[in-house]
């Protein structure tokens, strides 16, 4: 089937929904959007964490102004993952300027550089990159340059207040010519895999594209035939989530994440509070013992402004549940699915905001090009990219699992399960020949490249967690003294600098924003 599409409907205002409105209207001003959403039913808390891409996204791709941005959204900075405690290793980052840590292996020194990453630096905390020291010393990207300018370091990603954020977008829509309207679909109409139309108790919806982005919902994806699912089956499916107080002064520059015994929990600072949750695998632990360990959690990482029993009983907390996996066509015939309504892989790495959207506008971009022209090949381009993008998040969360360990028969399954054959290639070429840019990452499937996370994101996982490589345990490869004292100097440099000129978040609002 093929045509050009004049006007598209979207149905569901998450945050996917109204970025995907954005981007469309961006990339095809000629065409008439519509989001229908039940706007007055309160925003989903959770989906606060983003990652690097997000800044483009945001302030190029849809050329949102950067001052107005924090001015109304007041985000908070995430600099790295901080692998607080996870199954009892040490304290490690994923920052996000890891190509700081592994060089091009046409810099000069490369290998020797590996080979002190892997011997000595990965646990070190005096050798940290300026993301990881942002994080260590509680700063903001934000810095007075030597003219006593504010400049930012661009590695950073934001922790968002979703109902900031949500507000935010809903007010970029109007202003850029998106119609908002207020309706809750309650029925959808089909032949086959086409949409024929949508209906709320008052109105009906035609439009040449419906896009659903209604969430875990799914209304218009569970009506169409010929969607299959790919199930990851991870065992995490569900989580719990509490907000508490904090002061802008506690404000930690990272999604920090631990493990316990059936999951792990995640820490999130944004402007409001602390947002703190606890994922699970519900068929190892019921959801008493389970609120039981988070409740601990939380009081561990308490702040003076908390409330003292922010957990109280199940009925207090909210609670979420989810299927890892995705859609294998995203678009079918005439309807979209994107944002939870197309896939989710459980959240470690707060992968979802910004992986759906930068497909929203990969999708706005590709119609674009192909003069608003909907037909087969367009939609097997597009589906292409959204299937890399899940199955490059599940292989980076796999990552995470395959070299954990704990006593418990949920991270003994976890250790042992098979994941993917990227996954299985990138772990023997690490054994083989150690830290390599070149790994081939082709497989049957014939997906010839992942996107999202690259080689060295593995890297900057696996060592810390445990991985070792044959290729430096047996071979006598030296590391020169030169290399050394340059990687000391470098290093102090960077820990310099941060601490006297980065300003800290408190500091970035009240003193200089005036929030
Ligand atoms: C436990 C957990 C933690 C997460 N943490 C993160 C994170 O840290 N970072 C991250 O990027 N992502 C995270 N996510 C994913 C996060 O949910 C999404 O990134 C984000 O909320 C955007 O989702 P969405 O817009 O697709 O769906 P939603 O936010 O669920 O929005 C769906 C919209 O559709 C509307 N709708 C539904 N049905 C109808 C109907 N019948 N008629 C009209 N409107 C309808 C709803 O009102 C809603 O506004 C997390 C998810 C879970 C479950």
């Amino acid at each position: 089937m093929s045509g050009t599409i004049d006007d598209v409907l979207v149905v569901g205002g998450g945050d996917v929904g109204l970025l995907t409105a954005l981007g469309i209207r961006k990339q095809l001003p000629t065409v008439d959007v519509r989001v229908v959403d039940d706007f007055g039913t309160e925003v989903p808390q959770v989906g606060k964490s983003t990652y690097l891409d997000i800044q483009n996204i945001l302030h190029g791709q849809l050329e949102i102004e950067e001052p107005e941005f924090i001015d109304e959204v007041k985000p908070i900075w995430k600099a790295t993952v901080f692998f607080r405690d996870w199954c009892d290793t040490d304290a490690f980052h994923y920052p996000f300027d890891v190509s700081d840590t592994f060089k091009q292996p046409d810099t000069r020194n490369s290998s020797e550089h590996f080979v002190y990453y892997y011997d000595n630096l990965y646990d070190s905390e005096d050798h940290q990159t300026r993301c990881e020291q942002i994080v260590s010393q509680g700063k903001s990207p934000w810095y007075h340059d030597q003219n006593g300018d504010l400049s930012k370091y661009n590695k950073c990603a934001y922790h968002l207040n979703t109902a900031r954020f949500n507000g935010y977008l809903r007010k970029l829509c109007r202003q850029r010519g998106v119609e908002l309207v207020d309706d809750e679909i309650t029925d959808v109409e089909t032949t086959g895999s086409h949409v024929d139309a949508v209906h709320s108790a008052s109105d009906s919806y035609d439009a040449d594209l419906f896009v659903d982005a209604t969430g875990f919902n799914r209304i218009l994806r569970r009506e169409q035939e010929a969607a299959e699912f790919r199930d990851f089956e991870f065992p995490l499916d569900a989580a719990f989530n509490v907000r508490i107080d904090r002061s802008l002064d506690d404000v930690i520059p990272a999604t920090v994440v631990e493990t316990g015994d059936f999951g792990w929990f995640w820490h999130i600072d944004t402007y409001d509070n602390r947002d703190l949750g606890y994922v699970f695998a519900s068929e190892y632990v019921d959801d008493e013992a389970a609120l039981e360990e988070f409740r601990e959690y939380v009081e561990a990482v308490s702040t003076a402004d908390a409330d003292p029993n922010p957990v109280g009983d199940l009925e207090d907390v909210d609670r979420y549940e989810f299927t890892s996996g995705y859609y294998e066509r995203a678009w079918v015939d005439n309807c979209l699915a994107i944002g939870n309504a197309e896939g989710f892989v459980e959240p470690l790495q707060s992968t979802a905001l910004t992986a759906n959207a930068s497909l929203a506008m990969q999708f706005a971009n590709l119609l674009s090009a192909h003069g608003r022209i909907a037909d087969d090949d367009v939609r097997l381009a597009y589906n292409r990219a959204v299937e890399r993008t899940w199955e490059s998040i599940y292989d980076f969360i796999a990552v995470h699992y395959k070299y954990s360990y704990a006593d418990t028969d949920l991270w003994r399954e976890m250790a042992t399960r098979e994941y993917s054959p990227r996954l299985d290639r990138i772990a023997e070429e690490f054994d083989r020949f150690g830290y390599d840019w070149q790994v081939e990452r082709a497989n049957e499937d014939g997906l010839q490249e992942l996107s999202i996370f690259t080689v060295p994101d593995f890297y900057a996982m696996m060592r810390p967690l445990g991985a070792s490589s044959v290729f430096y345990d047996t071979n006598d490869f030296r590391v020169s003294n030169e290399l050394v004292r340059e990687l000391e100097q470098y290093y102090r440099r960077i820990r310099t600098q941060v601490h006297s000129q980065h300003l800290t978040v408190s500091e970035l609002y009240q003193d200089v924003l005036n929030g």
